[in-house]
């Protein structure tokens, strides 16, 4: 539609063209048929970028439309994206129309940045959850740990459910706020206090580590994930821990603290490989992963994602961390519960690949979208 309208649009100009060539105006270059190209029409095949590759299906298959979830689902991967007390109400608005229940909120926050957020959202206790940070004040001090604890107890007073979302890419635990803790990884000794408090508390830690295995892959026409990952590219950092090193990091945390319950964000960043969080789950109880903003990376392998959550239905849980549009949930309840075949969205994934439904069976999809959240956060 759009080929045709450009087109269209810009024909008139190629007789100007001509005439221009014909009075010797312009020189035609045999090898630059872009200088025929008028600048607003969508480019020539041989001077197309992947990156501004498009494509459009034209299958005529089963194109399902779910305006809402099958269950009432809770979302354990957002952030904090309204910032008035209007945004919350539309947000709530949102989560009506499209059957979300409620949604948890990593704010990685201490301190005052975490109250106010408490009162922001208070509005709605029902529809939202509240995680927390770690104060990592004098984390490189002797010293470091009875604060940052008392810190922890006085925002799980104020209702926070859960500790997160941790990130470490390689460089230490620098997702929390206002202090990151550069060289300190989930497994450090330091460490321990707090996460043996969580146990005691019965709060979740919810950790993302390392990042999808494209970006430690070297950026060439051999990358399968190309486009997305060099934009976040680790392949050129120096001096980080590597993916298996990474996931050790977790494994130890979660190896040494059984009493603690860990919830691996992004399905412990392994989607280019789901056995490696499989083998994890089989090791530790105490380990769960949410889904969130890898949808792209797994709906290009539906049916071995069928059966992983199949195998492992009672460990993974729903969550986005893709903003809060409309439009976003519907796409995610898309995949999750159809078996549509062929499909873009890209708006949201830059992969040049197209998506697949995972078909997941009603059982499946109440405990990913729900019944695991509440077995492990507790009523709601
Ligand atoms: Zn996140």
């Amino acid at each position: 539609m759009k080929r045709d309208t450009g087109l269209r649009r810009t024909r008139w100009l190629i007789p100007l063209f001509l005439a221009l060539v014909m009075a010797g105006c312009i020189q035609p270059n045999p090898n630059a048929l872009s200088t025929a190209e008028p600048a607003d029409s969508l480019p020539l095949p041989e001077k197309l970028l992947l990156d501004h590759y498009r494509p459009v299906t034209i299958y005529n298959i089963p194109h399902t439309e779910i305006t809402e979830a099958r269950y009432p689902v809770i979302d354990l991967h957002s952030h904090p994206y309204a910032k008035t007390p209007a945004e919350v109400d539309l947000w709530v608005k949102t989560m009506d129309e499209v059957g979300l229940d409620k949604a948890v909120i990593m704010t990685y926050q201490t301190g005052p940045a975490f109250d106010s957020l408490v009162q922001l959202y208070n509005k709605y206790p029902n529809r939202f959850i509240l995680f927390c940070g770690f104060d990592f004040s004098g984390y490189d001090k002797l010293g470091f740990g009875p604060s940052a604890i008392a810190e922890l107890e006085r925002c799980v007073a104020l209702g926070a459910k859960g500790v997160g979302e941790l990130g470490d890419k390689g460089k230490g635990l620098f997702y929390s706020k206002p202090t990151p803790a550069w060289g300190m990884h989930i497994d450090d000794p330091r460490m321990d206090p707090l996460i043996k408090r969580c146990g005691e508390l019965n709060i979740p830690i919810s950790i993302h580590v390392a990042e999808p295995m494209w970006m430690y892959e070297p950026m060439d026409s051999t990358n399968d994930g190309l486009m997305n990952a060099y934009s976040w590219r680790l392949d050129d950092q120096r001096d980080i821990l590597d993916h298996a090193e990474m996931v050790q990091t977790l494994e130890k945390a979660v190896q040494k603290h059984p009493e603690t319950n860990f919830i691996a964000c992004h399905y412990a960043n392994c989607s280019y490989d789901l056995t490696i969080l499989g083998r994890l789950f089989d090791r530790y109880p105490n380990l769960y992963a949410d889904i969130g903003a890898r949808f792209g990376e797994t709906a290009a392998i539906p049916r071995f994602v069928h059966a992983f959550f199949n195998q492992y239905a009672d460990r993974l849980l729903y969550g986005t961390d893709m903003g809060n549009n409309p439009a976003m949930y519907r796409m995610t309840f898309r995949i999750l519960e159809t078996e549509d075949e062929h499909f873009y969205y890209h708006d949201y994934f830059t992969y040049h690949w197209p998506l697949s439904g995972y078909n997941l069976g009603d059982d499946v999809l109440k405990k990913i979208y729900r019944d695991n959240a509440i077995s492990l956060i507790g009523p709601l």
